[in-house]
């Protein structure tokens, strides 16, 4: 095989591999994989790094720790003020506050950057946060994901869509009366 990755690509390929894997995310591509999804980890040209690309659905999802990323909490940062509200999943410790705040404020920035110039380029984001994918609330989680995947794919891809839902609904078997089973 040919190796077109340039040595940076491949060196920021491989420590994602390693540093990357994170549990919730493992679970979210066990979770595509099992029901018949495929994915990418590492595609070139796909802006803001997601976590997870599924090309066919053109969809990028994001994988967030809910603390790193700032999961449900408000931040405030001013020369006047600064408002700290914590949430559930993301507690700001109480020690070094500004510097926490600073950083989960950069990287929700980063966040937004991301999500804007891939949408910009006509991708679906799906961000996940880390709570979402425990696994009581994954199966969940996954399943509204896979509604997203398809609704957007039916938008985007709208002119194949269209003919297969056409021919669909003649298929359809004409009913002349409600089903005695339903009707109670
Ligand atoms: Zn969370």
């Amino acid at each position: 095989m040919t190796d077109t990755m340039t040595p940076q690509q491949r060196h920021y390929c491989m420590s994602r591999i390693r540093s990357k894997d994170t549990t919730p995310e493992k679970r979210v591509r066990q979770w595509l994989w099992q029901h018949g999804y495929r994915y990418r980890l590492c595609v070139k040209g796909v802006p803001g790094k997601p976590d997870i690309v599924m090309r066919k659905y053109r969809t990028a999802i994001f994988v967030n720790g809910c603390f790193w990323h700032g999961h449900d909490v408000e931040l405030v940062v001013s020369s006047e003020q600064l408002v700290v509200k914590s949430s559930n999943c993301c507690k700001i410790p109480q020690t070094n506050r500004e510097f926490w705040v600073a950083k989960i404020k950069r990287n929700q920035e980063r966040d937004q950057q991301n999500y804007k110039v891939l949408e910009e380029n006509g991708w679906q984001v799906i961000v996940l946060w880390e709570c979402q994918l425990k696994p009581k609330k994954l199966e969940q989680t996954m399943l509204q994901v896979e509604i997203q995947l398809h609704d957007f794919y039916i938008k985007t891809f709208n002119h194949r869509s269209k003919t297969y839902i056409h021919i669909e609904e003649e298929r359809l078997p004409m009913v002349a009366e409600e089903p005695e089973e339903y009707g109670q």
